[in-house]
């Protein structure tokens, strides 16, 4: 089976070489030179919106997915005509949107954080009345690791928000003041099957997801996140891996934002679980049969941000995984994971590969 993905960052790259296992073969569609996924198949080096180049992936294969989420939902739907393209560009759609995003939560009867779209200063002034501060702005679309957003804690920084923001089409969203953050992973294959992988804990640091561990041992937060995951995915008649992030507040969930796609928080699923997200990602678009997650242990991984040190290489009973990316501050350029048979081992080999790398 001949697969074409859109994005040829490490996203691109892990589905890559989880689909020569399956004996898939995978062209990439990416403006950049050299970009990751170079290694795993042939690059269609063009911008994510050029419909020649679009149309020549499509051409060359049997379905057509994307591994990042600010491709022109119009260009996907014109594709989708000539090859299946999955996760169904809707759900990308409603993803790109957080109105959209919210509204849907609401629909389902997803409990999520209390929020007022905002058009205009008196449209921020309104919310603050309704939701009170402090609370976060962010930008409807284009938002990623936390860029686009800004917290409004006195009534004096509307005007710099409001400006710093672009002053238009933004959200506002109550502060929450959570005891954690957890991602939920789940797929669907066009035949209705439905897996979920283990309920994932995350630290950001700056915005920029640092280190996830998994499983969340909390057996009513799991069953909560997989009803609503269920819900979602039933609800967008996906097909194709979603990610969910939610936040926890006491015994409850609270839904953030989902991504129709795989997931840096569980990257730990490569050695962490059987099959991994990419395999699955793979098996749901291709419409085969998903087989529930089997658990290796208790994962961990931590980003590695801004340049892999010396320091993180060849570290006993863990992985690292390289992107080949050009080092710059900020940049996601590798992970490492360590899987071991207790979260107190776990959580020991976290630390000290954080103490060694910084
Ligand atoms: P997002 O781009 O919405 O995922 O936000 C990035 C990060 O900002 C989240 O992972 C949280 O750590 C933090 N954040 C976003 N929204 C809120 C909120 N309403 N209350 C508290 N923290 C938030």
């Amino acid at each position: 089976m001949r697969i074409g993905i859109i994005g040829a960052g490490q996203l691109g790259q892990m589905l890559g070489f989880a689909a020569r296992d399956l004996g898939m073969s995978c062209t990439f569609i990416d403006p950049s030179p050299n970009p990751p996924a170079a290694t795993c198949g042939r690059v269609i080096r063009a911008p994510f919106d050029d419909d020649d180049a679009l149309s020549a992936l499509a051409a060359d294969c049997d379905i057509v997915t994307y591994e990042f989420e600010n491709v022109p939902v119009e260009a996907l739907e014109r594709i989708g005509e000539q090859v299946p393209v999955y996760p169904p560009p809707d759900a990308l759609r409603q993803a790109q949107d957080r109105l959209a995003e919210k509204q849907l939560f609401g629909s389902l009867g997803i409990s999520l954080p209390a929020y007022r779209p905002v058009d205009s200063i008196d449209d921020l002034e309104n919310a603050i009345e309704a939701i009170g501060l402090p609370l976060v702005l962010k930008t409807r679309r284009l938002g990623y690791d936390g860029k686009g957003q800004c917290v409004v804690r006195h009534r004096a920084d509307i005007e710099t928000a409001w400006r710093q923001l672009g002053e238009s089409e933004l959200i506002a969203e109550a502060w929450v003041d959570f005891d954690c953050e957890v991602s939920a992973i789940g797929a669907r294959n066009a035949a209705g099957e439905i897996i979920i992988y283990p309920l994932t804990q995350n630290e950001h640091v700056d915005g920029i997801l640092r280190v996830s561990r998994a499983p969340v041992d909390d057996e009513m937060l799991t069953r909560r996140a997989e009803k609503i995951m269920t819900a979602l995915l039933k609800s967008l008649s996906y097909v194709g891996v979603l990610t969910l992030e939610l936040f926890v507040v006491g015994d409850q969930l609270l839904a953030n934002e989902f991504a129709p796609r795989v997931h840096n928080s569980g990257h730990w699923s490569i050695e962490g679980a059987i099959p991994s997200q990419f395999t699955s990602h793979l098996i749901a678009i291709s419409n085969g049969h998903l087989e529930a997650p089997q658990l290796r242990g208790y994962a961990g991984m931590l980003n590695l941000i801004g340049d892999i040190p010396a320091a993180a290489r060849g570290i006993p009973e863990s992985h690292l995984h390289d992107y080949g990316k050009d080092a710059r501050p900020g940049r996601k350029l590798g992970h490492i994971t360590v899987i071991a048979d207790s979260a107190a081992k776990r959580d020991r080999l976290l630390a000290e590969i954080r103490e060694k790398t910084g």
